[in-house]
Protein backbone atom coordinates (compact mmCIF):
# COMPACT_ATOMS: atom_id res chain seq x y z
CA UNK A 1 0.00 0.00 0.00
CA UNK A 2 1.74 3.28 -1.09
CA UNK A 3 1.14 6.51 0.49
CA UNK A 4 0.20 8.24 -2.74
CA UNK A 5 -2.64 5.57 -2.77
CA UNK A 6 -3.62 6.91 0.38
CA UNK A 7 -3.64 10.36 -0.12
CA UNK A 8 -5.80 10.18 -3.36
CA UNK A 9 -8.89 8.04 -1.09
CA UNK A 10 -10.22 11.58 -0.51
CA UNK A 11 -10.67 12.08 -4.49
CA UNK A 12 -12.61 8.91 -4.69
CA UNK A 13 -14.95 9.69 -2.19
CA UNK A 14 -16.09 12.97 -3.55
CA UNK A 15 -18.26 13.22 -6.86
CA UNK A 16 -16.58 15.62 -9.16
CA UNK A 17 -19.78 16.01 -11.07
CA UNK A 18 -19.84 15.61 -15.30
CA UNK A 19 -16.75 15.48 -16.74
CA UNK A 20 -15.42 17.16 -20.04
CA UNK A 21 -13.53 14.60 -22.32
CA UNK A 22 -10.45 15.83 -21.13
CA UNK A 23 -11.24 15.66 -17.76
CA UNK A 24 -12.49 11.94 -18.02
CA UNK A 25 -9.42 11.45 -19.49
CA UNK A 26 -7.52 12.49 -16.92
CA UNK A 27 -9.10 11.29 -14.11
CA UNK A 28 -9.20 7.79 -16.01
CA UNK A 29 -6.00 7.48 -15.90
CA UNK A 30 -5.54 8.61 -11.82
CA UNK A 31 -8.15 6.00 -10.96
CA UNK A 32 -8.42 3.23 -13.03
CA UNK A 33 -7.30 0.74 -10.31
CA UNK A 34 -9.79 1.89 -7.85
CA UNK A 35 -13.03 0.13 -6.63
CA UNK A 36 -16.23 0.61 -8.31
CA UNK A 37 -17.51 2.50 -5.97
CA UNK A 38 -15.21 5.75 -6.93
CA UNK A 39 -16.78 8.33 -8.12
CA UNK A 40 -13.79 9.81 -10.27
CA UNK A 41 -13.78 6.72 -12.33
CA UNK A 42 -17.47 6.47 -12.27
CA UNK A 43 -18.20 9.96 -13.68
CA UNK A 44 -15.18 9.33 -16.43
CA UNK A 45 -16.91 6.33 -17.32
CA UNK A 46 -20.20 8.18 -17.64
CA UNK A 47 -18.23 10.08 -20.21
CA UNK A 48 -16.77 7.53 -22.23
CA UNK A 49 -20.27 5.48 -22.50
CA UNK A 50 -22.00 9.14 -23.24
CA UNK A 51 -19.65 9.78 -26.07
CA UNK A 52 -19.70 6.29 -27.56
CA UNK A 53 -23.63 5.90 -27.37
CA UNK A 54 -23.54 9.44 -29.72
CA UNK A 55 -21.15 8.56 -31.87
CA UNK A 56 -23.24 5.06 -32.74
CA UNK A 57 -26.86 6.26 -32.20
CA UNK A 58 -26.92 9.77 -33.49
CA UNK A 59 -29.96 11.16 -32.56
CA UNK A 60 -30.14 14.86 -32.69
CA UNK A 61 -27.70 16.05 -35.53
CA UNK A 62 -26.34 14.02 -38.01
CA UNK A 63 -22.22 13.60 -38.10
CA UNK A 64 -20.01 13.99 -40.69
CA UNK A 65 -19.57 10.18 -41.54
CA UNK A 66 -23.40 10.21 -41.83
CA UNK A 67 -23.46 13.40 -44.09
CA UNK A 68 -20.58 11.97 -46.07
CA UNK A 69 -22.07 8.17 -46.37
CA UNK A 70 -25.28 10.12 -47.27
CA UNK A 71 -23.97 11.66 -50.07
CA UNK A 72 -21.87 8.05 -51.53
CA UNK A 73 -25.29 6.62 -51.08
CA UNK A 74 -26.88 9.16 -53.50
CA UNK A 75 -23.82 8.40 -55.78
CA UNK A 76 -24.71 4.93 -56.02
CA UNK A 77 -28.21 5.17 -56.30
CA UNK A 78 -27.39 7.90 -59.30
CA UNK A 79 -25.20 5.06 -60.85
CA UNK A 80 -27.28 2.33 -60.13
CA UNK A 81 -28.81 1.56 -63.73
CA UNK A 82 -32.68 2.15 -63.14
CA UNK A 83 -34.51 -1.63 -63.78
CA UNK A 84 -36.32 -2.27 -66.84
CA UNK A 85 -39.55 -1.92 -65.68
CA UNK A 86 -39.30 1.71 -64.58
CA UNK A 87 -38.24 2.31 -68.44
CA UNK A 88 -41.20 0.40 -70.37
CA UNK A 89 -43.06 3.35 -71.83
CA UNK A 90 -46.67 3.21 -69.97
CA UNK A 91 -48.88 1.41 -71.96
CA UNK A 92 -51.77 3.73 -73.16
CA UNK A 93 -55.37 2.01 -73.95
ZN1 LIG B 1 -10.35 6.69 -7.36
Amino acid sequence: MTHDHLSGMGECLTDPGPLSHDDAVHVMAMHHSCPDECWPQRRARETFDAEYTASFFPMDSPSPDDTKLARLLREAIRLTPKSPRVKQPVERG
